[in-house]
């Protein structure tokens, strides 16, 4: 998968959204080096990415401001309003 700078990621995450797409953030934990994918769809915490569970299902709870991210993407449209002032 590749890996973005934090403005490459919003580039992207941009240029992706306004097509439609849905976009995940995903970033490697710091914590538990797990991959872990953002629960918010769009969302790019500019404060830090908190792991919230693990992929065995326990709870990590770690937050942390990754220095590369990943993006998954996914086809759909995410209703609900967005303040584009
Ligand atoms: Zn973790």
């Amino acid at each position: 998968m590749r890996e973005y700078s934090e403005k490459e990621l919003l580039k992207s995450m941009e240029d992706l959204i306004s097509k439609g797409f849905v976009v995940f953030v995903k970033w490697t934990c710091e914590k538990c080096l797990e991959r872990a994918t953002c629960d918010t769809p769009n969302a790019f915490y500019t404060q830090g990415f908190t792991h919230t569970k693990k992929s065995d299902g326990s709870i990590c709870g770690h937050t942390s401001f990754p220095k590369k991210f990943g993006i998954v993407i996914m086809k759909g449209i995410v209703t609900g309003s967005k303040n584009d002032n």
